[in-house]
């Protein structure tokens, strides 16, 4: 189709206005063709004719069916879309995808909100979405910092519960940075702590430029060969360098936060650490407007 599509703002609704506009079976599927989620025709795979939608008795409630009336090839509504597969009535699946996106997503919250009873399929359907996210990081990968921009890094140990193990806990490297201007960063589980695996890290995340800010662990003593200017600060002596007036306390507060809530949502069910890391890399980017920002990413990863 040609010209560029305008879909609604999702950034000011809330959860009676998103119920509403999603109240039965047609309103949800209207609300996804507004919003870029799901095809507005479709053409028989059979015949390439047109297809028209029928009702239908199933959890969607309606199917595409070829108009040819020797061909009749039918479809479901949500083929070749975000939708296809899903395990929830429509509505079901927006209600959720606003939950996780919003952080509202308990298993409380949603076996209320959702009748979904199961701790396994909540569980699942979270990590599904934070595949969203992951999947995000990898067609855009993110790069921080550049000329006159400041980036604080450092490692820091996580706790990590082993599946089926009982309690027992392994420790994590993860290593990290933040550009403290824009907020965003991110936060990479390592196995070792040394130059070989943080420096390609640094290139990776940190444009040429940059002002990288660091402690004094001496895996860092050649960033300022690869085209950043190095400020270090001496955490054994103070936390503002006297002369540079380096500080790293964006990256302690990153720590704190992502430790605050891996230590939330890891306690008795298993989440992947590294998933767990890019939503929050994630939350970083998008966390002032999740929904909106959920539903344009979803959009562009299943084109209708
Ligand atoms: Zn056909």
């Amino acid at each position: 189709m040609a010209g560029a599509n305008v879909y609604p703002s999702l950034s000011k609704v809330n959860w009676r206005e998103l119920t509403l506009a999603t109240i039965d079976k047609a309103s949800a599927i209207a609300w996804c063709r507004q919003h870029g989620l799901l095809a507005k025709q479709m053409r028989c795979p059979e015949c390439n004719g047109d297809m028209a939608e029928y009702e239908r008795s199933t959890k969607i409630g309606f199917r595409w069916q070829c108009r040819d009336r020797d061909c009749k090839t039918t479809l479901q509504i949500v083929k070749n879309s975000f939708f296809e597969g899903t395990r929830f009535q429509l509505q079901t699946t927006i209600e959720l995808l606003y939950l996780y996106s919003y952080e509202m997503a308990s298993y409380k919250n949603v076996r209320r909100e959702c009748g979904i009873a199961s701790d396994e399929t909540i569980c699942n359907y979270r990590n599904y979405v934070r595949d969203i996210y992951a999947e995000y990081f990898v067609d855009n990968p993110l790069q921080l910092g550049g000329p006159g921009r400041v980036v604080e890094i450092d490692e820091s140990a996580f706790v990590r519960r082993k599946h089926n193990v009982g309690r027992t806990v392994k420790t994590q490297w993860v290593f990290g940075g933040i550009d403290v201007e824009s907020k965003e960063g991110f936060l990479v589980e390592v196995e070792r702590r040394d130059a070989g695996t943080l420096l390609p890290i640094i290139q990776h995340y940190i444009l040429p430029g940059t002002t990288v800010i660091s402690d004094l662990w001496a895996a860092y003593n050649t960033v300022s060969n690869l085209g950043y200017q190095h400020l270090t600060v001496n955490h054994r002596l103070n936390f503002v360098d006297p002369i540079s007036h380096a500080t790293t306390n964006h990256v302690e507060s990153m720590w704190a936060r992502a430790k605050q809530r891996n230590k939330r949502e890891c306690g008795t069910h298993r989440t992947l650490l590294d998933t767990y890391l890019f939503e929050f890399m994630w939350r970083l980017k998008f966390g002032d407007d999740p929904f909106q920002n959920l539903i344009n990413q979803i959009r562009t990863r299943y084109p209708v």
